[in-house]
């Protein structure tokens, strides 16, 4: 089998069975309730890994609260501000783009939140335009208003330069929440140098053992309310610890510093990199996102053949080969991807869309066989 869907989860690999062994552990040893006050060495398990998540993303340890993983982070990061912040008097503002995954573009327009929603204007290659959010900015400058933008999109990887945004927001007091789900743990995050005030991610985008745990960093200053009530996550997230995902979250990052390398960033890159040259020389293939701000396992490009992604699809997991058309969240409907469309493809290049996404350890011999099977899989059905 060959697994290039790595953006909808994690790939398996032999590093899970360390997490597994440690998560089996915790189950054994770390069963109690943490809130239990006999149970304080869980409690403390789960701050040293509170700790270490922090620092991660230099964070500071209170700043980090565990939730169940990204679309709970981010709906929290949204409904959480406007709950907050929402009164009668002032207008209360979140600018977004269309290329925002579904858990963010169905929060903001929830109809439970008194909001206004603004769009800002991405380029073709799905970069937030900055004079379209200096815009969007300025003629609100007096309300409050949240910006939240992806900081890597999860279809055709375009990595935003999250630096330029936050001064932006924070030129016109603003609040920038980040969903770097797509990002962490693939890319260096750091959120002081960044300038980000809310940052959501997830587990299993490092390890498909990590389903269900993920995190919201709220920078210490930032006030939001709960979006679940309760006594955990020091009153902002109820609901009894997910002890053994925040102890197996903690022993992935222990991995994630080796794919920070630049050595091995840089192989992974030059992978990606062979394998988009070789569909554009051999089918005529069209990269969609940016060919220099891009995730370093994201490939995600339009055929020319009269092929739907969808086919392609079937036909490649026939030769075991494991792909996406878009999104894994998205790929239930039968709707051109709107993330294809806002950067300008037709509905008909959208559908004759394909995302590849490489795990860390994919090797070029992998790389030539679905190279080999798309050309059989175009023969097939063109013929
Ligand atoms: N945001 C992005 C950019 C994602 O790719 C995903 C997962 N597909 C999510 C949010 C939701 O993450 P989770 O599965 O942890 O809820």
């Amino acid at each position: 089998m060959v697994y290039l869907d790595a953006a909808s989860t994690a790939k398996y690999s032999v590093i899970d069975d360390v997490i597994i062994n440690t998560i089996t552990t915790a189950m054994r040893d770390s069963w109690m309730n943490p809130s239990s006050l006999y149970a304080s060495n869980t409690k403390e398990k789960i701050n040293k890994c509170r700790a270490n998540v922090a620092e991660f993303i230099g964070a500071q340890s209170d700043e980090i609260y565990f939730t169940s993983g990204a679309s709970e982070s981010n709906n929290w990061a949204i409904r959480g501000w406007v709950d907050d912040v929402a009164n009668d008097l002032l207008r209360t503002n979140i600018i977004t783009t269309s290329i925002e995954h579904k858990s963010i573009l169905s929060a903001v327009q929830s109809d439970v939140l008194y909001v206004c929603v603004h769009y800002c204007e991405v380029d073709k290659f799905g970069l937030v335009n900055l004079e379209s959010l200096e815009h969007l900015l300025c003629v609100h400058e007096y309300e409050p208003t949240l910006v939240s933008v992806n900081m890597a999109n999860n279809e055709i990887g375009t990595i935003q330069n999250i630096k330029e945004i936050s001064d932006l927001v924070h030129k016109y007091d603003g609040i920038l929440h980040v969903d770097a789900t797509q990002a962490f743990g693939h890319i260096p995050i750091n959120v002081e140098e960044l300038g980000v005030d809310m940052l959501s991610a997830s587990g299993h985008k490092l390890s498909p053992v990590l389903r269900g745990i993920g995190f919201l960093y709220i920078k210490n200053g930032i006030n939001i309310r709960p979006l679940i009530y309760g006594v955990q996550e020091s009153q902002m997230r109820g609901g009894t610890e997910n002890t053994y995902g925040i102890i197996g979250m903690n022993k992935a990052l222990e991995y994630c510093d080796a794919n920070f390398g630049y050595e091995a960033i840089s192989e992974l890159c030059e992978k990606r990199d062979h394998f988009i040259a070789l569909l554009e020389s051999k089918f005529g293939c069209k990269l969609n996102g940016h060919g220099k701000y891009r995730l370093p396992n994201n490939v995600n490009v339009t055929f020319p053949q009269n092929i739907t992604g969808e086919s392609m699809l079937y036909m490649l997991d026939i030769s075991g080969i494991k792909i996406a058309t878009g999104s894994a969240c998205n790929s239930h409907t039968v709707e051109p991807s709107h993330v294809l469309k806002s950067i300008g493809l037709s509905n008909e290049e959208a559908m004759k869309t394909v995302r590849f996404t490489l795990p860390n350890d994919i090797t070029y011999k992998e790389i030539d066989y679905v190279i080999e099977e798309i050309g059989k899989a175009i023969k097939i059905i063109e013929a």
